[in-house]
């Protein structure tokens, strides 16, 4: 099952009604965090260094469901901690679809297998599996041996079950050309998920190691390489082309982190899913409280080396909407 047409037709329609209605700020998919706990450390996260009573806590439904009906983003992205180990995480998944959101539930996917009959197949819904690389490779990157087995065992089981399956993969400074080819070689052609995401690593402030994010010009360099033989088009890569262009250096834009935001138990978080600089209660607050301008390259210290989904692909999408071409380059690709 490729992207669903559904999918890319409702977005369409999302990004002209916000023209349309002349709105300059909107969020487009909402990286929701029911809870901060998780069944792996590793070394490069930076959300499970939360205190243990924040860690035990997690989010009613209603929360979750509530805050995704007040910013009205038509995606949502279900992350963490590991999401599996919320009781309740089952009945946000099956709330959100009814009320027709594209939902992609993040996972290391050490549970999956088990709570797999909990969940049913939608076109409103999809599994996005953690693979950092190759079995050595993932397990180093997670600091378990034996989770990349378990990872690949869960994602043939989803998807022999009729579950669309996507993975996500972070790079860091260990990585090469070579081992970012082998690992999206595996997964689209060994594999056969849906399709991929890829990031470049955010230098977590709390992350414990901080020795292996990568800066902008190495994120160009590794990606520039490892797309170089034209293979960026044959793998099923789940991000606009324009962000693909931006990630190896072909086109820069500014951040946009208001079109991916973070809520959590925390609630809205500002500026993004990467950044805490406090939290208000309302999407709506959010946007009228944060000062925009002063984050991003440039602006913040902490924003020079970050080149990741959340803050730039909303900005490669609003810039393909802007342009036939790109349009239609992107609907080609998808
Ligand atoms: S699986 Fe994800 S949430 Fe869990 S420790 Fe690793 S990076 Fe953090
Ligand atoms: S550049 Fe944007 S997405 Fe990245 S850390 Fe800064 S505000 Fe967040």
């Amino acid at each position: 099952m490729a992207v669903p047409m559904r999918q890319a037709a409702r977005m369409g329609a999302y990004l002209l009604k916000q023209r349309l209605a002349g709105n300059e700020r909107y969020p487009l998919i909402v990286e929701l965090e029911p809870l901060f706990q998780c069944n792996l450390a590793c070394e490069g996260c930076g959300k499970i260094q939360h205190p243990e009573h924040e860690l035990r806590r997690r989010m009613p439904v209603a929360q979750a469901v509530g805050a995704i009906e007040e910013c009205g983003a038509p995606m949502v992205s279900i992350a963490g901690g590991e999401p599996l180990i919320h009781p309740e995480i089952d009945e946000i998944v099956r709330q959100l679809v009814k009320r027709k959101k594209f939902v992609y539930l993040c996972t290391n996917g050490l549970l999956l297998e088990r709570k797999l009959d909990r969940f049913t197949p939608s076109p409103y819904f999809a599994w996005a599996v953690h693979i950092d690389g190759l079995r050595e490779r993932h397990d180093e990157s997670v600091a378990r041996d034996g989770v990349f087995d378990k990872a690949v065992a869960a994602i043939k089981a989803a998807k022999a079950k009729g579950f669309r399956v996507t993975t996500n993969t972070t790079f860091f400074t260990h990585d090469s050309p070579e081992t970012v080819r082998s690992v999206l070689d595996f997964l689209n052609d060994e594999l056969e998920v849906d399709q991929m995401m890829i990031s470049p690593a955010y230098a977590y402030e709390k992350a414990p190691d901080q020795e292996h994010f990568l800066g902008v010009r190495q994120t160009r360099e590794l990606f520039r390489a490892a797309f170089a033989d034209g293979r960026r088009k044959r793998w099923r890569l789940n991000h606009s082309p324009l962000f693909l262009d931006f990630l190896e250096g072909k086109a820069d834009y500014e951040c946009t982190p208001w079109g991916i935001p973070s809520y959590s138990l925390f609630g809205w978080q500002r500026p993004c899913y990467l950044m805490g600089d406090g939290y208000t209660a309302t999407y709506k607050e959010l946007l009228e409280t944060t000062d925009w301008d002063s984050y991003g390259r440039g602006n913040d210290p902490r924003c020079e080396n970050c080149m990741a989904h959340c803050g730039y692909e909303p900005t490669a999408v609003l810039a393909s909407t802007r342009s036939v071409r790109q349009s239609l380059r992107a609907l080609v690709q998808s």
